[in-house]
């Protein structure tokens, strides 16, 4: 098996045919490791922009790919057919974040009749490397940029040659060898064949505002009174706020009082909940004897 990571570089431009900007891929820069994750062969595209005839000064900046390069550049159909050949069977896509999944399919969509990038199995980069820097008790945010994740875990790169396809791939690989874990990395890869593998990629997670919503299990909103174990009655109901539900709760045994929050997030296959509850300490009032 082998494993490719994969770097695409894109710019945002006005595309008439549907009235709005979309992002073009224009480069495609990829790598191919071995089961060592030693580079074994690399793969760097440029591609004639489909519809225009600028870039903007970021893209130009960023990658160093000139108007004149772009326009010398293979057409997209060509470069997605180029890669696939080269890509080969039985590979492990990589990429940092899944933003160029999405860019993938937005340009399939909306610029190729048919063609597909090829995509067996696959696994965001970004994803994995975060959560082996969790363990390693190294704060990060979970859009962590590769540059940053490759500071904090102390590999060094070539800060100027970043952004060009094929040096992302560089620290990429470097990023693998040092940090591959086996069973924390095959448990992230998915199959990319599976036929609702881009609905997943396109679905976008949301919090449940509605109780009565068919996705929530109603067992969710039972909750126990931690010193009697009782379940907690209910003294108003639950009320929608900040995308979760709040409620105020009752023992009918010791008579504490509670505030209880469920959050409910949609997620493709399942919903994730979120529970709390802490006592709600009693108005202060003042006690007069006489
Ligand atoms: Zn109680």
């Amino acid at each position: 098996m082998n494993y490719v990571i994969l770097d695409l570089e894109w710019d945002g431009s006005y595309y008439p045919k549907i009235n709005g900007f979309m992002n073009q891929i224009l480069q495609i820069g990829a790598v191919k490791l071995n089961a060592g994750f030693d580079i074994i062969d690399t793969f760097d595209v440029i591609i004639k922009s489909s519809f225009s005839k600028r870039l903007s000064k970021r893209f130009t900046e960023l990658t160093g790919i000139t108007k004149e390069k772009m326009l010398s550049g293979m057409s997209l159909n060509d470069a997605f057919k180029a890669y696939n050949y080269w890509v080969g069977d039985d590979a492990v896509t990589m990429t940092w974040s899944n933003s160029d999944i999405y860019t993938v399919l937005e340009n399939e969509k909306k610029l190729l009749s048919g063609t597909k990038l090829k995509l067996e199995k696959y696994l965001d980069l970004q994803k994995y490397i975060q959560g082996e820097m969790k363990l390693l008790g190294i704060e990060c945010n979970s859009q962590i940029s590769l540059l940053n994740a490759a500071i904090a875990l102390g590999v060094d790169v070539d800060e100027a040659a970043l952004h060009d396809a094929k040096a992302d791939s560089l620290v990429c690989a470097t990023l693998l060898k040092r940090f591959y874990n086996r069973e924390r990395f095959n448990a992230l890869v998915t199959d990319a064949s599976a036929p609702d593998f881009f609905e997943r990629y396109t679905f976008k997670p949301y919090y449940i505002t509605d109780i009565s919503n068919g996705d929530i299990e109603k067992t969710q909103l039972d909750f126990f009174c931690p010193d009697c174990k009782k379940q907690l009655k209910i003294k108003k109901n639950w009320k929608s706020r900040f995308g979760g539900f709040n409620a105020v709760l009752q023992c009918v045994d010791c008579g504490k009082e509670y505030n209880a929050n469920v959050k409910f997030k949609k997620m493709f296959d399942t919903v994730k909940v979120r529970r709390r509850l802490s006592e709600k300490k009693p108005v202060q009032k003042d006690i007069n004897n006489e």
